[in-house]
């Protein structure tokens, strides 16, 4: 099932085939944790689909059985992988679940969308159908990764699409991409998700639950239930209840992606991050200058997030500044029983130191991983000093 806010990005791409405009390829752009995947997977069972419907694909054909194993044979996917990845095939290939079990890679090393992973498309393209449908798709995940080589190797196949073929594209951006590719491709480009519907994905209990992947045909004995129960107790986030709390801070931390929203409740890092917002205040207000407290908090969080959020206590110190009611900004709202009491601390740093602030930890979220940072730390030492000197 789609996710509801998706849903008239698929209308779309199905009008413009029912009116015989059929794109040669689609560019899908978005944060993570949108649902650009989930969406790209959905257009192409559409696409492949022998008995498409008008909402969606029928759901029983050969082609759409093989959707349900995750394993079609006229659909490929690319994603960026390092020299090793690509060497072991796992560059391109037909197994579609890593688009939705979402596994962003921690290690330092750094994946790339590969310049013969690109040449792989081509031929894989130029080969006959299969499963005897409309043709063959491809969908290129993290198409911002692809270097100008890389872009450049794929560009003959964009520029002399097959009648029969769908190249999809997730980006996390257009500015991203070349010009060129840009040019060749319609786009589907994913708004913010209103954020009524957002919290009522994040607060229906049904949602609540951590991805498990199933193939219909792999049967070891153990059942689905029994397979989500053992992902469920490894979910630390779910021993607290999931409310209207938890849900907008998680969403004010992931720039209100709902999907990457749902894995950090199910993780618990939301209640990490807010521990480091309440201790925080608190050290300032028992001006208990050591700090201790805070920045044990921030180092239980892991390091990207620690500069998320910060960026977004600034911007709502910001915001607040400018006279935004607290009860619009989450992670201050949240921070304590006395939430007004708070911003007003909170508000007596400088605008400038602000803004500095923040644009030092936008260079920094920008370049990972190859800043390991402490900026984060230096940041709270900083604020703590400032407001040591101010208070005495
Ligand atoms: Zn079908």
């Amino acid at each position: 099932m789609l996710h509801p806010w998706l849903v008239p990005y698929f209308q779309q791409f199905v009008a413009a085939l029912s009116q015989g405009r059929q794109p040669s390829s689609v560019i899908i752009s978005g944060v993570e944790g949108l649902g650009g995947n989930e969406l790209a997977l959905e257009l192409a069972q559409y696409y492949l689909c022998h008995d498409p419907k008008e909402h969606g694909p029928c759901g029983v054909c050969r082609s759409c059985v093989a959707f349900k194993r995750l394993m079609h044979q006229d659909l490929k996917v690319a994603y960026t992988s390092t020299a090793e990845e690509a060497s072991g095939e796992q560059d391109f290939t037909y197994d579609c679940s890593g688009l939705i079990t979402r596994s962003t890679p921690t290690g330092a090393s750094r994946r790339t969308m590969r310049i013969d992973t690109m040449r792989k498309i081509t031929e894989f393209l130029n080969e006959a159908p299969v499963l005897g449908g409309r043709g063959k798709v491809v969908i290129i995940a993290g198409a911002e990764a692809m270097s100008e080589g890389a872009a450049n190797a794929i560009l003959k196949t964009f520029e002399e699409p097959s009648p029969n073929n769908l190249i999809l594209m997730l980006t996390k951006s257009l500015e991203s991409l070349l010009p060129t590719i840009l040019s060749r491709a319609s786009k589907l480009v994913l708004r913010d998700v209103p954020m009524e519907q957002a919290l009522s994905y994040l607060l229906d209990p049904r949602n609540q639950r951590p991805i498990v992947i199933r193939r219909v045909d792999d049967y070891d004995g153990s059942s689905y239930d029994e397979a989500l129960e053992q992902a469920r107790s490894k979910c630390p986030g779910l021993n607290t209840p999931i409310n209207q709390a938890r849900a907008e801070v998680a969403l004010a931390l992931t720039s209100g992606a709902p999907l990457a929203a749902m894995q950090m409740l199910l993780d618990g890092t939301d209640l990490k991050a807010m521990e480091v917002v309440t201790q925080l205040i608190g050290t300032i207000v028992r001006r208990d200058f050591m700090a201790g407290g805070v920045l044990e908090a921030l180092k239980a969080l892991p390091k990207p997030l620690q500069g998320r959020l910060f960026s977004e206590l600034i911007l709502e110190i910001l915001k607040y500044k400018a006279f935004v009611d607290v009860g619009q900004l989450p992670l201050i709202k949240y921070s304590g029983s006395n939430p007004e009491q708070s911003a007003q601390i909170l508000m007596r740093l400088q605008c400038d130191h602000l803004f500095e602030a923040m644009d030092k930890l936008r260079f920094i979220e920008d370049r990972p991983p190859l800043i390991p940072s402490r900026a984060p730390q230096a940041l709270v030492r900083a604020w703590i000093k400032a407001f040591s000197a101010d208070m005495s």
